[in-house]
């Protein structure tokens, strides 16, 4: 007879994000009249580069036309991205990373996910707390996390690095040793970051003990500070110890096309055993590559036009970062965040916690934010706003919450 995979049942509610999108759309049902402000989910809203709608233009005539016509994608992505990638993401960043190092797939969230997979059942994993919640929640579906404690919001066997105002919400070296460690700068949901002389000290932590640390830096076209690293590679040794995700949902607006990438160096090894074999033979054996007119779009993230029309995107997001940030000060909010990423974290007022405030929020000011408890137990008096909103959208959202 068959049987569920019981780990599913452990997981605590839905998933943040459904739970958000039910109470909005149930409060703006309730209350047609109303123009509701959606700050919350990372999504972003400005249409894609003329650069990026012109490759893909001309890959979708490539394959209709049998001479250019293209199949099944090489299993790790095609070479003109890969090469693209090295190049432009390390090279040019004075990282050692190269093309046959690069895994392209369909966006960060699935590797996130995913990578767990080549590790044991029996690792140890650390994330920050608050973090994006993928990492937590795909090593309880694979039964690493042990017991739930409902009051706490903690699991028994993850370690929690708090990332709080007191320690400028970068998290310190655990006392408990563990084995997978997973780093997100700039980190979502706090928009904070960690210096390169910071991120060494993690490198020659996880060098030291034995551990492999997945870093996600989704974020990082969003970094505005010279010392703040948009690589983990920057760092000496990290080749031996790490796995970093990027995505092109954020720097260049791909959350509907899709794509991504992983990097595991070809010295990364655990227990003698090379981590890229393992993810080469997983990503051949369960993903038929990212479609090939979407790794065109790729390239052209990279092209001339493609750099220049994406800084423009990303600072109109980060003119929205800076309004939020600047009004919620003026407003009197104990802010954080918006410099060197799209998300401003905000300590509720009053005494109030995160789904209270979101509550209080939805219904006083119409704006829609994301509670903090939902990323992690130290996110539990905190709150999320994104910059992702049109200029337009954000400004009178800030009227609206300055107002109250
Ligand atoms: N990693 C982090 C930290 C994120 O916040 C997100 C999305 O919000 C992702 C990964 C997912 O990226 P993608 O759209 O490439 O799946």
């Amino acid at each position: 007879m068959a049987k569920v995979n019981d780990n599913y049942l452990k997981l605590p509610g839905n998933y943040l994000f459904s739970t958000i999108g039910k109470k909005v759309s149930a409060y703006a049902a309730a209350h047609p009249d109303k123009k509701v402000i959606r700050l919350g989910i990372g999504d972003v809203t400005q249409p894609l580069a003329p650069a990026i709608i012109s490759a893909l233009h001309s890959a979708v005539e490539e394959m209709g036309n049998a001479a250019t016509f293209r199949g099944y994608a090489p299993d790790l992505g095609y070479e003109f991205l890969r090469n693209a990638v090295a190049q432009n993401d390390y090279r040019d960043r004075g990282c050692d990373i190269s093309a046959d190092e690069i895994f392209i797939s369909d966006g960060a969230k699935c590797d996130a996910g995913n990578i767990q997979e080549i590790f044991s059942v029996d690792n140890r994993i650390a994330v920050c707390d608050p973090v994006y919640p993928v990492y937590v929640d795909t090593n309880v579906m694979a039964g690493r996390t042990g017991v739930y404690d409902k009051a706490a919001e903690t699991w028994s066997d993850v370690i929690y690095m708090p990332c709080t105002a007191q320690n400028g919400f970068a998290p310190e070296l655990p006392d408990k040793t563990p084995d997978l460690i997973y780093l997100c700068f700039p980190n979502n949901p706090t928009g904070a970051t960690v210096t390169k002389a910071q991120l060494q000290e993690w490198v020659d932590y996880a060098n030291r003990v034995g551990a492999v640390i997945i870093y996600d830096a989704a974020y990082e076209a969003y970094i505005s500070q010279e010392d703040v690293p948009h690589s983990v590679y920057e760092c000496q040794g990290a080749r031996t110890c790490a796995i970093e995700l990027h995505s092109f949902s954020k720097n260049a607006g791909f959350t509907g096309l899709r794509l991504g990438y992983t990097v595991i160096p070809k010295d990364l090894k655990v227990g003698g055993v090379a981590l890229h074999g393992l993810w080469a033979r997983r990503h051949g054996t369960k993903y038929n590559g990212a479609p090939y007119i979407v790794q065109r779009a790729g390239e052209a993230v990279y092209s001339q036009e493609g750099k220049a029309q994406l800084k423009e995107q990303v600072a109109y997001y980060m003119r929205n970062a800076a309004y939020i940030l600047e009004g919620l000060k003026e407003a009197g909010y104990t802010v954080s965040g918006g410099v060197n990423a799209p998300y401003i974290w905000l300590k509720a007022p009053g005494g109030m916690n995160s789904w209270e405030f979101f509550d209080y929020l939805l219904e006083r000011a119409n704006v829609v934010g994301t509670p903090g408890s939902g990323f992690g137990p130290s996110g539990e008096t905190y709150f999320r706003l994104t910059a992702f909103g049109s200029y337009e959208n954000t400004v009178e959202a800030i009227a609206r919450i300055k107002a109250l």
